[in-house]
Protein backbone atom coordinates (compact mmCIF):
# COMPACT_ATOMS: atom_id res chain seq x y z
CA UNK A 1 0.00 0.00 0.00
CA UNK A 2 0.77 3.80 -1.02
CA UNK A 3 -0.66 7.00 -0.23
CA UNK A 4 -3.81 7.93 0.89
CA UNK A 5 -4.55 4.19 1.54
CA UNK A 6 -2.33 3.76 3.90
CA UNK A 7 -3.97 6.68 6.22
CA UNK A 8 -7.31 4.81 5.41
CA UNK A 9 -6.04 1.59 6.80
CA UNK A 10 -7.31 1.50 10.51
CA UNK A 11 -4.32 -0.97 10.61
CA UNK A 12 -1.63 0.95 9.33
CA UNK A 13 -3.06 4.70 10.07
CA UNK A 14 -0.66 6.23 12.71
CA UNK A 15 -2.22 9.54 12.93
CA UNK A 16 -0.10 12.55 13.25
CA UNK A 17 2.62 10.19 13.94
CA UNK A 18 4.08 9.40 10.34
CA UNK A 19 7.81 10.45 10.36
CA UNK A 20 8.51 13.14 8.27
CA UNK A 21 10.92 10.21 5.81
CA UNK A 22 7.64 7.79 6.38
CA UNK A 23 5.13 10.67 4.98
CA UNK A 24 7.66 11.20 2.05
CA UNK A 25 8.29 7.42 1.07
CA UNK A 26 4.95 6.43 1.48
CA UNK A 27 2.98 9.83 -0.43
CA UNK A 28 1.54 11.37 2.10
CA UNK A 29 3.18 14.19 2.91
CA UNK A 30 1.09 17.19 2.37
CA UNK A 31 -1.65 15.00 3.38
CA UNK A 32 -1.08 15.01 7.08
CA UNK A 33 -1.16 18.53 9.39
CA UNK A 34 2.74 19.58 9.54
CA UNK A 35 2.79 18.41 12.74
CA UNK A 36 4.54 15.52 14.75
CA UNK A 37 2.50 13.65 17.62
CA UNK A 38 4.02 10.62 19.61
CA UNK A 39 1.42 7.70 20.28
CA UNK A 40 1.61 9.19 23.97
CA UNK A 41 0.62 12.76 22.94
CA UNK A 42 -2.04 11.41 20.32
CA UNK A 43 -3.34 8.94 23.45
CA UNK A 44 -4.31 12.76 25.77
CA UNK A 45 -5.51 14.35 22.53
CA UNK A 46 -8.31 10.44 22.75
CA UNK A 47 -8.63 10.53 26.75
CA UNK A 48 -9.76 14.73 25.96
CA UNK A 49 -12.25 13.71 23.52
CA UNK A 50 -13.50 11.01 25.51
CA UNK A 51 -13.93 13.16 28.44
CA UNK A 52 -15.77 15.80 26.27
CA UNK A 53 -18.85 13.58 25.27
CA UNK A 54 -21.65 13.52 28.00
CA UNK A 55 -23.24 9.98 27.40
CA UNK A 56 -21.67 6.90 27.52
CA UNK A 57 -23.02 5.94 24.60
CA UNK A 58 -21.61 8.95 22.32
CA UNK A 59 -18.21 8.07 24.00
CA UNK A 60 -19.37 4.37 22.78
CA UNK A 61 -19.25 5.98 19.16
CA UNK A 62 -16.41 7.83 19.30
CA UNK A 63 -14.64 4.67 20.61
CA UNK A 64 -15.47 2.44 17.92
CA UNK A 65 -14.57 5.25 15.44
CA UNK A 66 -10.98 5.34 16.77
CA UNK A 67 -11.21 1.91 16.22
CA UNK A 68 -11.78 2.30 12.54
CA UNK A 69 -9.44 4.88 12.20
CA UNK A 70 -6.40 4.40 13.84
CA UNK A 71 -6.36 0.51 15.50
CA UNK A 72 -3.16 0.69 17.15
CA UNK A 73 -4.05 3.67 19.05
CA UNK A 74 -7.67 3.06 20.11
CA UNK A 75 -5.78 -0.36 21.67
CA UNK A 76 -3.51 1.65 23.50
CA UNK A 77 -5.71 3.16 24.99
CA UNK A 78 -8.42 0.56 25.67
CA UNK A 79 -5.10 -1.22 27.05
CA UNK A 80 -3.93 1.18 29.31
CA UNK A 81 -7.41 2.93 30.69
CA UNK A 82 -9.36 -0.40 30.68
CA UNK A 83 -10.79 0.35 33.88
CA UNK A 84 -12.53 3.61 32.11
CA UNK A 85 -12.85 2.07 29.18
CA UNK A 86 -14.19 -1.68 29.67
CA UNK A 87 -17.59 -0.30 30.91
CA UNK A 88 -17.79 1.78 27.58
CA UNK A 89 -16.87 -0.85 24.65
CA UNK A 90 -18.57 -3.92 27.15
CA UNK A 91 -20.94 -4.27 29.67
CA UNK A 92 -22.86 -1.98 30.43
CA UNK A 93 -22.30 0.39 27.99
CA UNK A 94 -22.51 -2.30 25.29
CA UNK A 95 -25.74 -3.26 25.73
CA UNK A 96 -27.31 -0.13 25.53
CA UNK A 97 -25.15 0.05 21.84
CA UNK A 98 -26.63 -3.22 20.96
CA UNK A 99 -30.35 -1.51 21.64
CA UNK A 100 -29.99 1.33 19.93
CA UNK A 101 -27.02 -0.01 17.03
CA UNK A 102 -29.24 0.94 14.16
CA UNK A 103 -28.51 4.74 15.48
CA UNK A 104 -25.04 3.64 16.11
CA UNK A 105 -24.30 2.12 12.93
CA UNK A 106 -21.94 3.86 10.90
CA UNK A 107 -19.23 1.27 9.55
CA UNK A 108 -19.79 -2.64 9.31
CA UNK A 109 -17.71 -4.36 11.69
CA UNK A 110 -17.66 -8.28 11.36
CA UNK A 111 -19.71 -10.66 9.49
CA UNK A 112 -23.23 -10.88 8.72
CA UNK A 113 -24.50 -14.64 7.96
CA UNK A 114 -28.31 -14.84 7.70
CA UNK A 115 -30.96 -17.81 7.47
CA UNK A 116 -31.39 -17.05 3.45
CA UNK A 117 -27.90 -17.35 3.70
CA UNK A 118 -28.55 -21.33 3.95
CA UNK A 119 -26.04 -22.92 1.43
CA UNK A 120 -23.89 -20.01 0.85
CA UNK A 121 -22.01 -19.59 4.19
CA UNK A 122 -18.63 -20.80 2.86
CA UNK A 123 -18.41 -18.24 0.33
CA UNK A 124 -19.79 -15.51 2.87
CA UNK A 125 -16.69 -16.32 5.29
CA UNK A 126 -14.54 -15.99 1.91
CA UNK A 127 -16.12 -12.53 1.73
CA UNK A 128 -13.89 -11.46 5.23
CA UNK A 129 -10.66 -9.52 3.67
CA UNK A 130 -8.52 -11.85 6.23
CA UNK A 131 -7.28 -15.31 5.55
CA UNK A 132 -6.21 -16.10 8.75
CA UNK A 133 -9.00 -16.40 11.62
CA UNK A 134 -7.79 -17.35 15.00
CA UNK A 135 -10.97 -16.57 17.47
CA UNK A 136 -14.63 -16.22 16.17
CA UNK A 137 -17.03 -14.83 18.55
CA UNK A 138 -20.34 -15.51 17.18
CA UNK A 139 -24.19 -15.22 18.49
CA UNK A 140 -27.34 -14.62 17.06
CA UNK A 141 -28.82 -12.76 18.88
CA UNK A 142 -31.33 -14.22 20.88
CA UNK A 143 -29.87 -13.46 24.78
CA UNK A 144 -28.19 -10.46 24.67
CA UNK A 145 -26.83 -9.68 27.82
CA UNK A 146 -29.87 -9.96 30.64
CA UNK A 147 -31.53 -7.87 27.56
CA UNK A 148 -33.13 -10.19 25.93
CA UNK A 149 -33.61 -10.83 21.90
CA UNK A 150 -32.32 -7.97 20.08
CA UNK A 151 -31.25 -9.55 16.54
CA UNK A 152 -28.38 -8.68 14.29
CA UNK A 153 -27.99 -5.75 16.94
CA UNK A 154 -26.45 -8.19 18.97
CA UNK A 155 -23.46 -7.80 16.74
CA UNK A 156 -21.94 -5.49 19.75
CA UNK A 157 -21.05 -8.22 21.99
CA UNK A 158 -19.02 -10.15 19.39
CA UNK A 159 -17.54 -7.19 19.08
CA UNK A 160 -17.10 -5.72 22.42
CA UNK A 161 -15.41 -9.46 23.42
CA UNK A 162 -13.39 -9.44 20.41
CA UNK A 163 -11.82 -6.05 21.74
CA UNK A 164 -11.12 -7.79 24.90
CA UNK A 165 -9.28 -10.32 23.63
CA UNK A 166 -6.41 -7.77 21.90
CA UNK A 167 -7.02 -5.50 24.89
CA UNK A 168 -6.84 -7.98 27.83
CA UNK A 169 -4.81 -10.87 26.28
CA UNK A 170 -3.13 -9.30 23.37
CA UNK A 171 -4.76 -11.42 20.63
CA UNK A 172 -3.92 -10.00 17.06
CA UNK A 173 -7.36 -8.12 15.82
CA UNK A 174 -6.74 -9.18 12.60
CA UNK A 175 -6.86 -12.99 14.16
CA UNK A 176 -10.16 -12.15 15.61
CA UNK A 177 -13.86 -12.19 13.64
CA UNK A 178 -16.82 -11.10 14.92
CA UNK A 179 -20.04 -12.52 13.54
CA UNK A 180 -23.77 -12.49 13.61
CA UNK A 181 -26.09 -15.15 12.44
CA UNK A 182 -29.42 -13.34 11.34
CA UNK A 183 -32.18 -16.39 11.95
CA UNK A 184 -34.68 -13.05 12.65
CA UNK A 185 -36.18 -11.26 15.76
CA UNK A 186 -38.88 -12.05 17.98
CA UNK A 187 -38.73 -8.89 19.72
CA UNK A 188 -41.59 -6.83 18.50
CA UNK A 189 -39.67 -3.72 19.11
CA UNK A 190 -37.34 -3.63 16.95
CA UNK A 191 -39.64 -5.85 14.30
CA UNK A 192 -41.41 -1.89 14.35
CA UNK A 193 -38.00 0.21 14.43
CA UNK A 194 -37.48 1.30 10.93
CA UNK A 195 -33.69 1.70 11.92
CA UNK A 196 -33.68 -2.21 12.88
CA UNK A 197 -30.24 -3.39 11.06
CA UNK A 198 -31.08 -6.98 10.86
CA UNK A 199 -33.85 -9.24 8.96
CA UNK A 200 -37.03 -7.96 9.72
CA UNK A 201 -38.68 -10.90 10.18
CA UNK A 202 -39.42 -13.48 12.96
CA UNK A 203 -37.39 -15.82 14.28
CA UNK A 204 -36.32 -18.96 12.14
CA UNK A 205 -36.02 -21.96 14.64
CA UNK A 206 -36.20 -26.25 14.58
CA UNK A 207 -33.99 -27.81 11.14
CA UNK A 208 -33.49 -25.15 9.20
CA UNK A 209 -31.86 -23.21 12.07
CA UNK A 210 -30.44 -26.30 12.92
CA UNK A 211 -28.62 -26.39 9.58
CA UNK A 212 -27.79 -23.60 9.33
CA UNK A 213 -25.37 -23.65 12.54
CA UNK A 214 -23.85 -26.95 11.31
CA UNK A 215 -23.33 -25.54 7.69
CA UNK A 216 -21.50 -22.91 9.67
CA UNK A 217 -19.16 -24.52 11.81
CA UNK A 218 -18.12 -26.70 9.04
CA UNK A 219 -18.05 -23.74 6.43
CA UNK A 220 -15.41 -21.88 8.96
CA UNK A 221 -13.08 -25.07 9.75
CA UNK A 222 -12.87 -25.32 5.76
CA UNK A 223 -12.20 -21.59 5.44
CA UNK A 224 -10.07 -21.08 8.41
CA UNK A 225 -9.08 -24.49 9.59
CA UNK A 226 -9.97 -27.22 12.54
CA UNK A 227 -7.60 -24.92 14.87
CA UNK A 228 -9.91 -21.76 15.10
CA UNK A 229 -11.30 -21.21 17.83
CA UNK A 230 -15.53 -20.65 18.44
CA UNK A 231 -16.89 -19.01 20.73
CA UNK A 232 -20.79 -19.23 21.54
CA UNK A 233 -22.30 -16.12 23.25
CA UNK A 234 -25.60 -14.74 24.38
CA UNK A 235 -27.26 -17.72 22.61
CA UNK A 236 -30.79 -18.56 23.78
CA UNK A 237 -30.74 -20.99 26.46
CA UNK A 238 -31.79 -24.07 24.87
CA UNK A 239 -29.76 -23.79 22.07
CA UNK A 240 -26.70 -22.46 24.09
CA UNK A 241 -26.68 -26.09 25.62
CA UNK A 242 -27.66 -28.28 22.36
CA UNK A 243 -25.01 -27.00 20.45
CA UNK A 244 -22.24 -26.94 23.27
CA UNK A 245 -23.35 -30.70 23.70
CA UNK A 246 -23.23 -31.29 19.80
CA UNK A 247 -19.80 -28.95 18.79
CA UNK A 248 -17.52 -29.93 22.37
CA UNK A 249 -15.93 -33.10 21.14
CA UNK A 250 -15.67 -32.14 17.47
CA UNK A 251 -14.81 -28.74 17.39
CA UNK A 252 -12.50 -26.22 19.17
CA UNK A 253 -15.27 -24.69 20.88
CA UNK A 254 -16.92 -23.01 24.29
CA UNK A 255 -19.55 -21.23 25.30
CA UNK A 256 -18.87 -18.70 27.51
CA UNK A 257 -21.99 -18.06 29.43
CA UNK A 258 -22.00 -21.05 30.04
CA UNK A 259 -18.28 -22.31 31.27
CA UNK A 260 -16.57 -19.00 30.87
CA UNK A 261 -19.26 -17.24 33.63
CA UNK A 262 -18.76 -20.78 35.55
CA UNK A 263 -14.92 -20.19 36.23
CA UNK A 264 -15.01 -16.65 37.09
CA UNK A 265 -17.70 -17.35 39.56
CA UNK A 266 -16.25 -20.76 40.74
CA UNK A 267 -12.91 -18.77 41.23
CA UNK A 268 -14.92 -15.76 43.03
CA UNK A 269 -16.11 -18.70 45.62
CA UNK A 270 -12.78 -20.10 45.88
CA UNK A 271 -11.20 -16.76 46.56
CA UNK A 272 -13.92 -15.75 49.15
CA UNK A 273 -12.76 -19.36 51.01
CA UNK A 274 -9.89 -17.57 51.93
CA UNK A 275 -11.71 -14.59 53.36
CA UNK A 276 -14.06 -17.18 54.92
CA UNK A 277 -11.39 -19.69 55.86
CA UNK A 278 -14.25 -22.68 55.18
CA UNK A 279 -13.63 -25.72 52.67
CA UNK A 280 -15.88 -25.31 49.65
CA UNK A 281 -17.88 -28.19 50.65
CA UNK A 282 -19.05 -26.73 53.63
CA UNK A 283 -20.75 -24.14 51.74
CA UNK A 284 -24.01 -23.92 50.95
CA UNK A 285 -24.97 -22.08 47.95
CA UNK A 286 -28.01 -20.24 46.80
CA UNK A 287 -28.76 -19.74 42.91
CA UNK A 288 -31.03 -17.49 41.57
CA UNK A 289 -31.92 -18.01 37.99
CA UNK A 290 -31.17 -21.83 36.93
CA UNK A 291 -30.07 -21.13 33.45
CA UNK A 292 -26.99 -21.25 31.31
CA UNK A 293 -24.75 -19.20 34.13
CA UNK A 294 -26.06 -21.19 37.28
CA UNK A 295 -26.39 -24.24 35.41
CA UNK A 296 -22.29 -23.70 34.54
CA UNK A 297 -21.50 -22.64 37.82
CA UNK A 298 -23.33 -25.31 39.82
CA UNK A 299 -21.59 -27.95 37.40
CA UNK A 300 -18.21 -26.29 38.05
CA UNK A 301 -18.84 -26.49 41.36
CA UNK A 302 -19.33 -29.83 41.53
CA UNK A 303 -15.67 -30.74 39.76
CA UNK A 304 -13.81 -28.53 42.67
CA UNK A 305 -15.92 -30.31 45.48
CA UNK A 306 -15.11 -33.75 43.78
CA UNK A 307 -12.06 -32.50 43.90
CA UNK A 308 -11.96 -31.35 47.49
CA UNK A 309 -12.95 -35.37 48.30
CA UNK A 310 -17.07 -35.02 48.52
CA UNK A 311 -19.41 -37.39 46.52
CA UNK A 312 -21.64 -36.26 44.13
CA UNK A 313 -24.52 -36.86 46.62
CA UNK A 314 -22.98 -34.85 48.89
CA UNK A 315 -21.74 -31.86 46.65
CA UNK A 316 -25.10 -31.72 45.51
CA UNK A 317 -27.14 -31.47 48.52
CA UNK A 318 -25.39 -27.79 48.48
CA UNK A 319 -26.36 -26.50 45.58
CA UNK A 320 -29.56 -25.21 45.85
CA UNK A 321 -31.52 -22.97 42.33
CA UNK A 322 -34.24 -21.05 41.64
CA UNK A 323 -36.01 -20.31 38.61
CA UNK A 324 -38.79 -18.32 37.52
CA UNK A 325 -41.50 -21.26 38.44
CA UNK A 326 -39.37 -21.12 42.42
CA UNK A 327 -37.36 -23.77 44.08
CA UNK A 328 -36.28 -26.17 41.83
CA UNK A 329 -37.71 -29.52 44.02
CA UNK A 330 -38.32 -33.05 42.56
CA UNK A 331 -42.36 -33.22 40.52
CA UNK A 332 -43.21 -29.59 41.94
CA UNK A 333 -46.67 -28.41 40.50
CA UNK A 334 -45.13 -25.12 38.68
CA UNK A 335 -43.19 -28.15 36.30
CA UNK A 336 -41.11 -26.28 33.45
CA UNK A 337 -38.14 -28.59 34.89
CA UNK A 338 -35.91 -29.14 31.72
CA UNK A 339 -33.35 -31.83 31.62
CA UNK A 340 -30.59 -29.67 32.84
CA UNK A 341 -32.00 -28.62 36.12
CA UNK A 342 -32.51 -31.68 36.87
CA UNK A 343 -29.82 -32.66 38.31
CA UNK A 344 -30.13 -29.90 41.08
CA UNK A 345 -33.83 -30.73 42.22
CA UNK A 346 -34.01 -31.02 45.66
CA UNK A 347 -36.87 -33.61 47.58
CA UNK A 348 -38.26 -30.38 48.96
CA UNK A 349 -41.32 -28.64 49.74
CA UNK A 350 -42.05 -26.28 46.87
CA UNK A 351 -41.26 -22.46 47.59
CA UNK A 352 -41.50 -19.75 45.07
CA UNK A 353 -41.15 -16.58 47.08
CA UNK A 354 -37.25 -16.01 47.00
CA UNK A 355 -37.05 -14.42 50.69
CA UNK A 356 -38.60 -17.06 52.39
CA UNK A 357 -36.57 -19.40 50.41
CA UNK A 358 -33.16 -17.70 51.51
CA UNK A 359 -34.78 -17.84 55.08
CA UNK A 360 -35.31 -22.08 55.02
CA UNK A 361 -31.87 -22.71 53.02
CA UNK A 362 -29.66 -20.14 55.08
CA UNK A 363 -26.93 -20.12 52.32
CA UNK A 364 -23.45 -18.92 53.30
CA UNK A 365 -23.43 -18.08 49.51
CA UNK A 366 -25.83 -16.09 47.13
CA UNK A 367 -25.29 -16.25 43.56
CA UNK A 368 -27.89 -13.99 41.27
CA UNK A 369 -28.21 -14.72 37.37
CA UNK A 370 -31.68 -14.46 36.33
CA UNK A 371 -31.79 -10.68 34.90
CA UNK A 372 -34.00 -10.01 37.73
CA UNK A 373 -33.34 -6.56 38.70
CA UNK A 374 -33.40 -6.16 42.83
CA UNK A 375 -33.95 -9.71 43.56
CA UNK A 376 -31.48 -9.21 45.98
CA UNK A 377 -33.97 -7.29 48.23
CA UNK A 378 -32.89 -5.54 51.71
CA UNK A 379 -34.45 -8.50 53.75
CA UNK A 380 -32.05 -11.18 51.69
CA UNK A 381 -29.08 -9.08 52.20
CA UNK A 382 -29.90 -8.56 55.79
CA UNK A 383 -30.66 -12.51 56.73
CA UNK A 384 -27.82 -13.43 54.33
CA UNK A 385 -25.64 -10.88 57.20
CA UNK A 386 -27.86 -12.83 60.19
CA UNK A 387 -26.85 -16.29 59.19
CA UNK A 388 -22.89 -15.55 58.26
CA UNK A 389 -20.43 -13.35 59.33
CA UNK A 390 -18.64 -13.10 56.17
CA UNK A 391 -21.52 -14.08 53.49
CA UNK A 392 -21.01 -14.08 49.96
CA UNK A 393 -23.08 -12.39 47.81
CA UNK A 394 -22.74 -12.21 43.66
CA UNK A 395 -24.98 -10.48 41.84
CA UNK A 396 -23.68 -11.47 38.43
CA UNK A 397 -26.55 -10.36 36.05
CA UNK A 398 -25.73 -7.67 33.13
CA UNK A 399 -26.35 -4.85 32.48
CA UNK A 400 -26.04 -2.92 35.61
CA UNK A 401 -29.50 -2.29 35.32
CA UNK A 402 -30.15 -5.85 35.39
CA UNK A 403 -27.97 -6.48 38.68
CA UNK A 404 -29.82 -7.99 41.45
CA UNK A 405 -28.78 -5.40 43.96
CA UNK A 406 -26.33 -2.74 43.55
CA UNK A 407 -22.95 -2.60 45.63
CA UNK A 408 -23.41 -0.14 47.94
CA UNK A 409 -26.84 -2.32 48.67
CA UNK A 410 -24.72 -4.84 49.82
CA UNK A 411 -22.05 -3.08 51.83
CA UNK A 412 -24.62 -0.95 53.54
CA UNK A 413 -26.94 -3.61 54.16
CA UNK A 414 -24.17 -5.92 55.59
CA UNK A 415 -22.33 -3.37 57.32
CA UNK A 416 -19.25 -3.91 55.15
CA UNK A 417 -19.15 -7.90 56.15
CA UNK A 418 -20.28 -8.77 52.64
CA UNK A 419 -17.99 -10.36 50.24
CA UNK A 420 -19.54 -8.85 46.40
CA UNK A 421 -19.22 -8.63 43.38
CA UNK A 422 -20.95 -8.31 40.17
CA UNK A 423 -21.20 -8.69 36.76
CA UNK A 424 -20.79 -4.70 35.59
CA UNK A 425 -18.65 -2.45 37.66
CA UNK A 426 -19.88 -0.62 40.58
CA UNK A 427 -17.44 2.30 42.28
CA UNK A 428 -16.11 1.42 45.33
CA UNK A 429 -18.24 1.94 48.63
CA UNK A 430 -17.17 3.47 52.39
CA UNK A 431 -19.28 2.09 54.98
CA UNK A 432 -17.88 3.26 58.38
CA UNK A 433 -14.86 4.73 57.66
CA UNK A 434 -13.44 1.49 55.43
CA UNK A 435 -13.88 1.57 51.85
CA UNK A 436 -14.54 -1.69 50.28
CA UNK A 437 -13.76 -2.46 46.06
CA UNK A 438 -16.24 -4.55 44.48
CA UNK A 439 -14.92 -7.16 42.14
CA UNK A 440 -16.27 -7.47 38.64
CA UNK A 441 -17.33 -11.27 38.49
CA UNK A 442 -17.09 -11.28 34.57
CA UNK A 443 -16.04 -13.47 32.36
CA UNK A 444 -13.74 -11.20 30.67
CA UNK A 445 -11.31 -12.30 33.42
CA UNK A 446 -11.86 -15.71 31.59
CA UNK A 447 -12.28 -16.21 27.85
CA UNK A 448 -9.29 -13.95 26.80
CA UNK A 449 -6.84 -16.25 28.71
CA UNK A 450 -8.21 -19.37 27.66
CA UNK A 451 -8.77 -18.01 24.47
CA UNK A 452 -4.71 -17.39 24.20
CA UNK A 453 -3.67 -20.38 25.54
CA UNK A 454 -6.15 -22.30 23.15
CA UNK A 455 -4.64 -20.51 20.01
CA UNK A 456 -0.84 -20.20 20.86
CA UNK A 457 -0.57 -24.31 21.63
CA UNK A 458 -3.41 -25.51 19.43
CA UNK A 459 -5.76 -27.01 21.81
CA UNK A 460 -7.96 -29.21 20.50
CA UNK A 461 -10.88 -29.52 22.75
CA UNK A 462 -11.56 -26.70 26.31
CA UNK A 463 -12.27 -29.09 27.79
CA UNK A 464 -14.17 -28.40 31.72
CA UNK A 465 -10.89 -29.27 33.51
CA UNK A 466 -9.30 -26.46 31.69
CA UNK A 467 -11.75 -24.15 32.95
CA UNK A 468 -11.91 -25.35 36.42
CA UNK A 469 -7.86 -25.17 36.02
CA UNK A 470 -8.06 -21.42 34.59
CA UNK A 471 -10.63 -20.87 37.62
CA UNK A 472 -7.67 -21.91 40.28
CA UNK A 473 -5.21 -20.14 38.37
CA UNK A 474 -7.40 -16.84 38.41
CA UNK A 475 -8.12 -17.39 42.36
CA UNK A 476 -4.30 -17.99 43.02
CA UNK A 477 -4.22 -14.26 41.74
CA UNK A 478 -5.85 -12.89 44.12
CA UNK A 479 -3.42 -10.89 46.34
CA UNK A 480 -3.74 -10.39 50.38
CA UNK A 481 -4.57 -6.59 49.79
CA UNK A 482 -7.91 -7.42 47.42
CA UNK A 483 -8.91 -9.81 50.23
CA UNK A 484 -8.58 -7.41 52.52
CA UNK A 485 -10.37 -4.71 50.49
CA UNK A 486 -13.35 -7.45 50.41
CA UNK A 487 -12.54 -7.95 46.64
CA UNK A 488 -12.18 -11.59 45.28
CA UNK A 489 -10.82 -10.60 41.76
CA UNK A 490 -7.24 -8.80 41.25
CA UNK A 491 -7.85 -5.50 40.18
CA UNK A 492 -9.10 -4.65 36.42
CA UNK A 493 -6.23 -2.84 36.05
CA UNK A 494 -3.64 -6.02 36.41
CA UNK A 495 -6.43 -7.87 33.69
CA UNK A 496 -3.65 -8.08 30.66
CA UNK A 497 -1.15 -9.62 33.24
CA UNK A 498 -3.60 -11.80 34.66
CA UNK A 499 -4.85 -12.78 31.03
CA UNK A 500 -0.96 -13.61 30.55
CA UNK A 501 -0.98 -15.63 33.38
CA UNK A 502 -3.82 -17.61 32.88
CA UNK A 503 -2.82 -18.28 29.64
CA UNK A 504 0.34 -19.55 30.71
CA UNK A 505 -1.05 -21.58 33.11
CA UNK A 506 -3.35 -23.18 30.42
CA UNK A 507 -0.48 -23.44 28.45
CA UNK A 508 1.39 -25.39 31.22
CA UNK A 509 -1.62 -28.13 31.87
CA UNK A 510 -2.20 -28.07 27.97
CA UNK A 511 1.40 -29.95 27.12
CA UNK A 512 1.03 -31.86 30.27
CA UNK A 513 -2.22 -33.57 29.68
CA UNK A 514 -1.20 -33.95 26.03
CA UNK A 515 -4.05 -31.62 24.83
CA UNK A 516 -1.63 -29.13 22.66
CA UNK A 517 -1.26 -29.85 19.21
CA UNK A 518 1.79 -27.30 18.72
CA UNK A 519 5.12 -28.60 18.38
CA UNK A 520 7.87 -28.08 19.31
CA UNK A 521 6.62 -27.50 22.49
CA UNK A 522 8.08 -23.99 23.87
CA UNK A 523 11.04 -24.74 27.04
CA UNK A 524 9.72 -21.31 28.77
CA UNK A 525 5.75 -21.04 28.57
CA UNK A 526 5.70 -17.83 30.32
CA UNK A 527 8.15 -16.04 27.76
CA UNK A 528 6.50 -17.54 24.65
CA UNK A 529 3.42 -16.45 25.39
CA UNK A 530 4.00 -13.13 26.13
CA UNK A 531 6.40 -12.61 23.22
CA UNK A 532 3.36 -13.53 21.34
CA UNK A 533 1.03 -10.58 22.53
CA UNK A 534 0.12 -8.05 20.25
CA UNK A 535 2.04 -4.93 20.12
CA UNK A 536 0.17 -1.15 20.33
CA UNK A 537 3.48 0.20 19.06
CA UNK A 538 2.74 1.65 15.46
CA UNK A 539 5.45 -0.25 13.18
CA UNK A 540 7.79 1.90 11.05
CA UNK A 541 7.28 2.23 7.49
CA UNK A 542 11.16 2.43 6.81
CA UNK A 543 12.48 -0.68 5.63
CA UNK A 544 16.00 -1.65 7.70
CA UNK A 545 18.71 -0.77 5.46
CA UNK A 546 22.46 -1.88 4.84
CA UNK A 547 25.25 -2.28 2.69
CA UNK A 548 27.16 -4.49 1.64
CA UNK A 549 31.29 -4.78 1.41
CA UNK A 550 32.32 -3.16 -2.29
CA UNK A 551 34.13 -5.90 -4.15
P1 LIG B 1 -30.78 -17.90 30.79
O1 LIG B 1 -30.12 -19.16 30.36
O2 LIG B 1 -31.84 -17.33 29.97
O3 LIG B 1 -31.33 -18.15 32.28
C1 LIG B 1 -32.07 -17.22 33.01
C2 LIG B 1 -32.63 -17.93 34.23
O4 LIG B 1 -33.26 -16.98 35.06
C3 LIG B 1 -33.68 -18.98 33.90
O5 LIG B 1 -33.45 -20.14 34.64
C4 LIG B 1 -34.97 -18.31 34.31
O6 LIG B 1 -35.97 -19.21 34.74
C5 LIG B 1 -34.50 -17.52 35.48
N1 LIG B 1 -35.46 -16.49 35.86
C6 LIG B 1 -36.11 -15.61 35.07
N2 LIG B 1 -36.95 -14.86 35.79
C7 LIG B 1 -36.84 -15.29 37.08
C8 LIG B 1 -37.46 -14.92 38.28
N3 LIG B 1 -38.36 -13.96 38.33
N4 LIG B 1 -37.09 -15.58 39.42
C9 LIG B 1 -36.16 -16.55 39.37
N5 LIG B 1 -35.54 -16.94 38.25
C10 LIG B 1 -35.89 -16.31 37.11
O7 LIG B 1 -29.71 -16.75 30.98
P2 LIG B 1 -28.20 -16.84 31.50
O8 LIG B 1 -27.31 -17.09 30.36
O9 LIG B 1 -28.10 -17.75 32.65
O10 LIG B 1 -27.96 -15.32 31.94
C11 LIG B 1 -28.67 -14.77 33.00
C12 LIG B 1 -28.04 -13.45 33.44
O11 LIG B 1 -26.69 -13.68 33.81
C13 LIG B 1 -28.01 -12.36 32.37
O12 LIG B 1 -28.31 -11.13 32.95
C14 LIG B 1 -26.57 -12.34 31.93
O13 LIG B 1 -26.15 -11.05 31.53
C15 LIG B 1 -25.87 -12.73 33.19
N6 LIG B 1 -24.55 -13.29 32.90
C16 LIG B 1 -23.47 -12.74 33.51
C17 LIG B 1 -22.20 -13.20 33.23
C18 LIG B 1 -21.00 -12.64 33.92
O14 LIG B 1 -19.88 -12.89 33.49
N7 LIG B 1 -21.18 -11.90 34.98
C19 LIG B 1 -22.03 -14.21 32.29
C20 LIG B 1 -23.15 -14.78 31.69
C21 LIG B 1 -24.41 -14.30 32.00
P3 LIG B 1 -36.69 -20.28 33.77
O15 LIG B 1 -35.64 -21.33 33.57
O16 LIG B 1 -37.83 -20.75 34.56
O17 LIG B 1 -37.04 -19.55 32.52
MN1 LIG C 1 -22.56 -13.45 27.34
Amino acid sequence: LRGIDVMRDPKLNKGLAFTLEERQLVGIHGLVPPCFKTQDEQVYRVLQNFYHFESDLDRYIYLIGLQDRNEKLFYRVLTEQIELLMPIVYTPTVGLACQKYGLVFRRPRGLYITINDLGHVYEILCNWPERKISVIVVTDGERILGLGDLGAQGMGIPVGKLSLYTACAGVDPQHCLPIVIDVGTDNETLLKDPLYIGLPQKRTRGEKYDQLIEEFMQAVVKRFGQNTLIQFEDFGNSNAFRFLEKYRGQYCTFNDDIQGTAAVAVSGVLASLKITGKKLSENTILFQGAGEASIGIAHLLMKAMKEEGSSEEESLSKLWMVDSKGLLTQGRPSGGLTEHKMTFTKKYKHMSNLEEIVREVKPNIIIGAAAVPGAFTEQIIKDMASFNERPVIFALSNPTSKAECTAEQAYTITEGRCIFASGSPFQPVTVNGKTHHPGQGNNAYIFPGVGLAAILCGIRHITEDVFLATAKALANLVQQEDLDSGRVYPPLTKIRDVSASIAVEIAKYAYKHNMAAHYPEPADKDDFIRSQMYSTDYSSFVPDRWSWPKL
